[in-house]
């Protein structure tokens, strides 16, 4: 079967000369859909470069990045665009709603720009704001919400829609720990439901959601193994 996304042969080297950093090394990596691979790794271990590679915002100085088998560097920028919109879901942490618009209409922003009926977008955003746990805030404006608030519907915007592969940097990093939590729970039912997940943190009961953790260093994976599962974790105490 294919996988959703295929990383094969991927480096990527920013600057020139003495001055180039390589922040991926041969990376290969593949993630199918119905699972959440956890990516853990000291700060500069190229982490985020793994995503934005991944997720084509940056196309890889070497080596090729396939998504339901079609090799993005194949795309037109059109059909790059496209694809970013509607299959897949950048979670960043980058929290800029839109202060004049409901938490609603904040959520279902990407879908009404990509021309979706109304009725549709209302109720996609529902959804997404469902899954972060702000069934009861969705009437509200952003200056009336918590700041944990405001970064769960910057996370639902994120993931609003038929996304089929969700790529999150660090999620969890600026989120109070049940905010993170509920987060962590959304990538976990999106995967669940058939979504493909790459999930980047440097907490390990966070990649503990995960199926696989994937281990880099100086832009290379170390090692991989699967996630703990909590029967295992529990078998030692018996
Ligand atoms: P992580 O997310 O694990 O902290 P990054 O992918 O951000 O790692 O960075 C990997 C390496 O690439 C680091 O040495 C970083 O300084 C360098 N780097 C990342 N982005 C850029 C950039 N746009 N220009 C130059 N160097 C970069
Ligand atoms: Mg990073």
């Amino acid at each position: 079967m294919t996988a959703l996304l295929h990383l094969i042969g991927v480096g990527q080297r920013y600057g020139t000369g003495e001055a180039a950093v390589t922040a991926l090394d041969d990376v290969d990596l593949e993630v199918a859909a119905g699972e959440l691979v956890a990516v853990m790794g000291a700060s500069g271990s190229g982490k985020s470069s793994l995503l934005t590679v991944a997720g084509g915002l940056t196309r890889p100085t070497s080596g090729e990045v396939l998504i339901d088998g079609v090799a993005l560097g194949s795309l037109s920028a059109k059909r790059m665009a496209a694809l970013r919109r509607t299959t897949l879901g950048f979670v960043f942490q980058d929290y800029n709603l839109v202060p004049t618009l409901t938490a609603v209409e904040n959520v279902g922003l990407p879908l009404e720009l990509d021309g979706w009926p109304r009725r549709q977008v209302r109720r996609a955003a529902l959804d997404a704001l469902a899954s972060v746990e702000l069934s009861d805030r969705t009437g509200s404006y952003p200056d009336d919400l918590s700041g944990g608030q405001q970064q769960r519907v910057a996370i639902a915007r994120a993931v609003v829609g038929p996304r089929r592969l969700i790529l999150a940097d660090e999620p969890t990093g600026a989120l109070d720990s049940q905010t993170g939590e509920t987060v962590l729970r959304m990538l976990r039912g999106r995967v669940d439901a058939g979504a493909g997940g790459i999930l980047v943190t440097h907490d390990a009961r966070h990649a503990a959601w995960a199926d696989r953790i994937v281990f880099l260093r100086d832009g290379r994976i170390i090692d991989q193994r699967r996630a703990p599962q909590p029967e295992s974790l529990l078998a030692g105490h018996r």
